[in-house]
């Protein structure tokens, strides 16, 4: 960038400081949606671990889910990209919002979902040969790395409170946040489910979503008013400010979903199993804070019920087809590198065939045994008074 010679050194340094923001920021932008197509890649790998090997009947859909906003925090990049490039500025603190978030909740959720595959394979899952213990060492710094989930949750956590600060002015909230600028309704509406099936309509679930997250940044706004020192205030509600960052971050996931869902999808059937999957994935996470949708006053102790039963049902509806789902995303075993996870089938030949790499499989009596280990039993059993 020229410097002018009218330009005294106060403006330049404050152009050189947007022009640092504008590279910071994009290049988190670049970085946070690899991790979500990371997320994508690592949850379809502990889901065939999970189906294929065990034949369980739960599904972990987070793969696609996580591909389907990856593909649109692609699109969220070239966008900002575009913006920067026409010095246009104000959807940053919107789009590091969204990056920020997705690449916490998706990490979060892919490392937990792998930890999970590993528990639902029993002591299976803990052999190397499961591939599972790998990928989760491989896999869970992504926790850490390009900023740790707690404290990017908690810098979307200071965006929403800054959004919820400026309702009622002329500043309205843009992009995926715009949902919080129909705060009146949102404030007071009642769910109108009256039973499960009321829960198969999208626009339902969205407006469960959208007013448990704004009531949360709302209550969080509240109790930090009361503060005379804000930064005090952020360090006090940090849990609370952590919470209503997942609410929204979810909020992203089940709209883009829902969205998704809206469009044009080729494949005989293939809409319909979709459809399913966004049904579990919504209302499985409406399960897990039901806390959230309870005290916030958005559904009640009946329509989780509800809720609960409509999860069951779709889950008896995917179970069918839980293992060809996972086949669908074509990954081959080498890339699994699982003996559990094989396309086959064949598990328990697999695990012998692999159990006899082990160096302690060598022989068939362990080296050292007839030196040290024999002596000493031998020993025991002398001196045992049982
Ligand atoms: C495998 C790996 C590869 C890496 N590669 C690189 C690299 O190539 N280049 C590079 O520059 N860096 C790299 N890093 C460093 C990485 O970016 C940092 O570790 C990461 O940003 C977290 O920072 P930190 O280690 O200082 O942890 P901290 O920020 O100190 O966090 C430690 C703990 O304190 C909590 N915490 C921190 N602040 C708050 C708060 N305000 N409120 C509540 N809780 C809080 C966190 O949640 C966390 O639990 C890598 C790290 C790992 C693990």
């Amino acid at each position: 960038m020229e410097h002018s010679n009218t330009m005294d050194m106060e403006s330049y340094d404050l152009i050189i400081l947007v022009y640092l923001r504008q590279l910071i920021y994009g290049t988190m932008v670049l970085f946070d949606r690899t991790l979500v197509y990371d997320a994508s890649r690592c949850s379809v790998k502990s889901s065939l671990h999970l189906l294929l090997g065990r034949r369980q009947l739960v599904i972990r859909m987070d793969r696609e889910i996580h591909r389907i906003v990856g593909d649109w925090l692609k699109w969220l990049y070239r966008d900002v990209t575009e913006r920067l490039q026409a010095n246009d500025f104000s959807t940053l603190p919107e789009v590091h919002a969204c990056t920020a978030g997705l690449k916490s909740l998706t990490t979060s959720v892919t490392a937990d979902g792998i930890e999970e595959c590993r528990k639902l394979c029993g002591g299976h899952g803990y052999l190397c040969s499961s591939g599972l213990p790998e990928l989760f060492a491989v896999y869970v710094p992504a926790c850490t790395y390009e900023g740790d989930n707690v404290v990017l949750l908690l810098q979307v956590a200071r965006i929403l409170m800054k959004t919820v600060a400026q309702l009622g002015s002329a500043k309205q909230p843009v992009g995926t946040m715009a949902y919080m600028g129909r705060a009146e309704h949102l404030m007071q509406c009642r769910c109108s489910v009256q039973n499960a099936e009321d829960w198969s309509n999208p626009s339902v679930v969205m407006e469960a979503f959208e007013a448990r997250s704004l009531r949360m940044s709302v209550a969080c706004a509240k109790s930090l008013s009361k503060f005379s020192n804000t930064e005090e205030g952020f360090l006090d509600l940090s849990a609370d400010l952590a919470g209503a960052a997942v609410a929204h971050c979810q909020l992203i996931v089940v709209s883009k979903f829902i969205e998704k869902l809206q469009q044009e999808i080729p494949g005989n059937g293939v809409k319909q199993q979709l459809r399913a999957l966004c049904g579990i994935y919504a209302l499985s996470n409406l399960r897990k804070h039901l806390g959230d949708f309870l005290s916030t006053g958005c559904i009640t102790p009946k329509q989780a019920s509800h809720a609960n039963d409509l999860l069951r049902s779709l889950f008896s509806q995917i179970r069918p087809n839980a293992i060809a789902l996972v086949d669908a995303f074509g990954y081959t075993d080498h890339f699994l590198g699982s003996a559990l996870g094989r396309y086959d089938g064949n598990v328990y030949p697999k695990l012998y065939e692999e159990a006899w790499k082990d160096p302690l499989n060598e022989t068939v009596v362990l080296d050292g045994y007839q030196e040290y280990i024999r002596p000493m039993l031998k020993q025991q059993l002398r001196t045992s008074r049982l």
